[in-house]
This record gives C-alpha cells, structure tokens and sequence, in this order.
C-alpha cells in the first residue's frame, strides 16, 4: 500500500505522521449528518473501512459538521447506528467541530503567511473575477479583486472582525490566496470560512464563523492523520487544493484517492427529492421499503452482509457506475437462498377440505428448515382441513397450468402426498371460496406435474396451533414507473407507480415461524472465507432480522410495524423462478 509514499513539502511532516501511525493505514468515512444515508453511501463506507481492514489499519466514522444550518443530531445517530450495523467498528467517532479551534488558528497562520484575505464582494462579482460569463460558463479573463491584495495585518484584523460577529450573512468571506491562472477552478481562490449566524448542534453559539469543506476536509484529515483520504470522483480537481492547503499550512498531507460513485436505476438519491416523498406522503417515511436509503433496506429485510457482498461482486471502480436494480435483487437473493430458513406460506389463502380423512385427523410432519443444511427441522400438523393459495387453483387446467384443477391432481410440498380436487363452491360473486379435495394414500393419482405449499388448520389441547395469521403482507416493486424517474416532464413525483406496494391481509405461514423468529437473526455456517468476512452484524431481536424464504413465493422479514399482536411481514425480494410454473 501507498502509505507513506505521499510526498511532503516537509519530510519532517511525514516522520511524525508515521511515528503516529506505526505505518499502519488510516482512513475516515466522512458523512455530513444533514440526511440518512443510501446504498452509495455504503460503497463509500465499505471501501474506507474494508481497505483500512484489509491493511490492519483503522478507520475513523467522522460527522463532517460545517454546515450547521443543515445538520441534525438525528442523523448522525442513524448513521452511527448503519455503520454499525454493516458490521464497522470506528477507530474513534469524530466530528470536524471538534476541530474548530485548531482551524482557527490555522486560518490565522495561513492569513499571517499572506496567504488568506477577507473578501467583501458579492457572488456576482466573485462570478465575474473568476470569468465566468453571463451564460454561466468559465472561460473569460480572471482578474484579482480589490481585497486580493490586503496586507496580512490587515487581513488578520477584518478576520478577526468577522470571528466577532461584526459582518453579518453573506457580507465577508475569508478566501484562500491560491492561484487565478491555474486552469483549475478549484484553484481560484477557494473561500475558507463564512459568516453564518447560526447555532451549531455541538458548539452552541460559540462560533459566528464556520470553516467550509475546502479548508476544513484536508486539515482534519492531516490532525487525525489519516494516510488515505478516500473520496469519490468529483473530489478529483479539488485535491490540488487539499495539497495545496496542507503545504500552505505547513502540515502532514495525507493522499486523497478517488473512487467512483454508486448509482441504482430507479431509485432517487436527492435528499430533497427523499424529503418531497417523505413529506408528501407518498411512502411510509424515510425507512419506507421501496426507498434505498440504508434504513430503508434494512427494514425491507436485506441482510447488512447483502448490501457489502452486492458492493463487493461491483468492485472498487474508478468510474461511477448506474446499476439496474434486478441486478441488486438478484445479487440479495443469491445471497438469501445459502442464509435464511424456509416456511410454506400461503398469501392469498382458499379452504381446502380433504373429504376422505376423519374429522380429527391429525399427524405431525418433521420438515427441515433449510433441506441439505444441518440447521434443524420443526413440526407441522397435517390435518383435513388446509390452505393453499388461491393462485394455485383453476378450474380447468390447460396445458400450461401445472397446479391443482378439477381435472388435475397436485403434490402437496414437504409431504410428498397427492390431493385431487373433487369440487370447488363460488359465492354469488363467482368468488372461489372453497375447495373439496380428496387425498390419495395409495399412490393412484401418480406423481404430480408440480408441489405446492400448504398450512393445516389445527387447534386443540396437546396439538400444534396451526396456520400463524399474518395480519398484513406488504409487497413492493418499484416505486417509479420508469427507470429515470427525474426525466418525467410533469417530474418525478408524477412518476410515481401508486401499485408499487400491495398489501395481503389475509396470508398464513406454517408454525415453523415461531422458531424462526426466536432464532434470528439465523446464523447459516459460513462456507468461504467472503461470506464470513461480509457478515454485518444484524441486531438480535430487531424485527428485520426475522427473516425467510415462502417457499415458491418470495423473501420476507418482519416489519417493525409488527406488535405481540400484530405481525407485519414485508416481501424482501421475489423469487428468482418463475411462479407460474
Ligand atoms: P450531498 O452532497 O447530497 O450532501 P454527499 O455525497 O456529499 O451528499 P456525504 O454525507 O458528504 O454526502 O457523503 C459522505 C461520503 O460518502 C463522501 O465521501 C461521499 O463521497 C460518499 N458518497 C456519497 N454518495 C456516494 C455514492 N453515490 N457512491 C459512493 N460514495 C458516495
Ligand atoms: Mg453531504
Ligand atoms: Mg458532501
């Protein structure tokens, strides 16, 4: 690894870097706590922590705090809390504000270097120095403005006017001296510290003047001596500007690298776009299922090791990359089918009455939780009187349907029994309400084209109490019609799939559940090294961390809407295969 091989203006600088660090890597994840964090996020997290791991180095979790008209103690708790749950331990959790007074001071020394000025014009005029045209774009003259040339005394004076209160909002700025003629705009004269009259969430009303990111970033990275500045691509032209700030400062340089950013298809990022969703109530808030945010799919269901081994089959790209979002399904799935237990469960449940077993029968069957894996099986009763779904049923079977009809017989799953209908009632709406079956024992039917899942109602002293209820299913797809939603003319909101949650109230899974839940988050013995490396850490008893695959229909977890009486289940992801089959 590179570190150490950053060159200093003072080699000094880099000896006592090292003699802070061992050699070791360091790096930061350094979010600003003005929004939840998403699945881009995640790659930004899981590349500055797994590269400080995979080197035995450390990472800090550090609340980039600058702004405070935006930030919100709510948010960096969500964020400890996320990267926690991805399985990260901080070096230490830091936050910039927790620098203020040695940025302080290094603004003094970079004013008293003749390197810093308090500039009093306004955007336009900065606009115009920088020559930048009426159009917007750059490519006029650029000219010095009449503060460039304050001596440093004097600059030392109006900057410590400004730390007093004495400029209001917007009236001053204090402005890095680095170089008009570089072809670079990240090199013109990058403001350092503003006026902002607001409170700070940490600092109270201490500070009138707060440090922005060009002067706060690389300074902090060089006090917690960080070896590795890891940020995505469009830091690529300010990282002259890093450079040049720690050498103007005359402090250890840490390397800022770049890596490309993460994108999903169909899925808004925008905390201002989230905020319209959420406010709007359009979906359930800002956890809701459908959203990416990294609270939304933790409710959803997806395992945190999920997320990282989806980031991992992407690699560390120097491009950003806009993935399609089957492509995350597909890459959550393959990860779910090794990790989690199996139930049958039925979401749209009809009557089945088995016209040729007694009035009490009952039997109890072993089923695995997961055939092929030494995890356990549990018991379910089999009695005259089960569910399957209503999809699972015609009339009339044409040569395409493969499930239970009239004129068709169908395995029953896990029982390997055969049952052909004999009858089915409809209610005055033709609904089908109920289906007579008979069960065959002796093997006449022969063996069925297709199984499918059932639950048996049981009840009584000594037995099994079976189906478990479920008060609500919540399925999800897309919520946008499109795979740009930004693109729609009346706007994104507009493209919104008002289908894209459906919600089944009368669903039922096999009493393997109970033992499911008290055993969450379930532990599958890891098979390679990779799985266990990209475990997460699921919290115990949290409700998303109950999770199973319905057999033939999909992944569900339980919903934190879930109460002792009520259980809420969302789908994580369908099923790869075809259900119709
Ligand atoms: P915004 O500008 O909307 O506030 P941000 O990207 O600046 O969002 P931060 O909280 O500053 O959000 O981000 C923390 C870190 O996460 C930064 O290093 C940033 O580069 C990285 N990051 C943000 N979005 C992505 C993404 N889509 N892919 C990869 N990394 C990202
Ligand atoms: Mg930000
Ligand atoms: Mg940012």
């Amino acid at each position: 690894h590179a570190a150490g091989t950053n060159p200093q203006a003072n080699p000094e600088r880099m000896k006592e870097h090292l003699a802070f660090t061992k050699g070791r890597v360091f790096t930061r994840f350094p979010p600003e706590p003005n929004g939840f964090l998403h699945i881009g996020h995640a790659k930004a997290i899981a590349t500055n922590f797994g590269y400080a791991a995979y080197y035995q180095g450390e990472c800090y979790l550090r609340f980039d705090d600058t702004n405070p008209e935006a930030e919100d103690e709510k948010y960096s708790k969500s964020i400890e809390e996320i990267v926690s749950w991805l399985g990260f331990e901080p070096y230490k959790i830091t936050w910039s504000s927790d620098y203020f007074n040695e940025l302080y001071e290094l603004a003094e020394k970079l004013i008293l270097k003749g390197l810093a000025y308090v500039c009093f014009c306004t955007p336009e005029q900065v606009r115009a120095h920088r020559g930048i045209k009426e159009d917007g774009l750059p490519g006029g003259e650029r000219t010095a403005c009449e503060h460039r040339s304050q001596t440093p005394e004097k600059a030392l004076e109006l900057f410590r006017e400004m730390r007093d209160g004495k400029y209001s909002k917007g009236e001053a700025t204090l402005r890095m001296k680095q170089d008009l003629q570089n072809p670079n705009p990240q090199m013109w004269d990058l403001v350092a510290y503003r006026v902002l009259n607001s409170e700070h969430h940490r600092t109270g009303s201490q500070w009138k003047i707060y440090p922005t990111y060009d002067f706060t970033h690389c300074l902090v990275d060089s006090m917690e001596n960080v070896s590795h500045s890891l940020c995505t691509l469009e830091f690529r032209m300010s990282r002259e500007s890093y450079e040049w700030l720690c050498d103007a400062v005359d402090v250890y340089r840490p390397a800022q690298r770049e890596f490309g950013r993460l994108n999903l298809q169909g899925s808004i990022m925008s905390k201002r776009k989230l905020l319209q969703l959420v406010e709007g109530n359009h979906v359930r808030g800002w956890d809701d299922p459908r959203l990416f945010t990294l609270v939304a799919l933790r409710r959803r269901g997806i395992p945190p090791g999920a997320i990282l081994s989806f980031i991992n089959e992407l690699g560390v790209t120097t491009t950003t990359t806009t993935i399609e979002s089957v492509r995350f399904d597909t890459s959550v799935r393959k990860y779910l089918e090794h990790s989690v237990p199996r139930l049958m469960m039925v979401v749209d449940p009809i009557k089945v009455v088995i016209k040729n077993l007694p009035e009490d029968y009952y039997e109890e069957i072993a089923i695995p939780f997961m055939p092929g894996k030494d995890v356990g099986e549990y018991k379910v009763p089999f009695t005259k009187t089960i569910y399957i779904d209503r999809s699972d049923f015609v009339k009339e079977a044409d040569s395409s349907f493969f499930r239970l009809a009239l004129n068709q017989p169908v395995g029953l799953l896990r029982v390997k029994n055969v049952i052909s209908a004999v009858d089915a009632k409809y209610d005055s709406n033709s609904n089908l309400v109920e289906i007579t079956a008979e069960y065959d024992t002796e093997g006449k039917l022969g063996k069925p084209k297709t199984y499918i899942q059932w639950v048996a109602e049981s009840t009584g002293n000594g037995k099994i109490q079976s189906p478990v209820v479920v008060d609500e299913v919540r399925e999800f797809r897309q919520l946008f019609k499109s795979d740009n939603p930004s693109g729609n003319p009346n706007g994104f909101l507009a493209d919104i799939d008002e289908n894209s949650e459906r919600v089944f109230k009368n669903a039922m899974i096999d009493v393997g559940f109970y033992e499911v839940k008290s055993r969450s988050p379930w532990k599958v013995e890891a098979q390679t090294k990779e799985e266990r490396v990209l475990e997460g850490r699921d919290t115990k008893g949290s409700p998303e961390s109950v999770r199973f695959q319905g057999l033939r229909v999909g992944y569900f977890c339980m919903d934190k809407d879930s109460t002792d009486n009520k259980l809420v289940l969302n789908q994580i992801v369908s099923l790869k295969e075809d259900k119709q089959k």
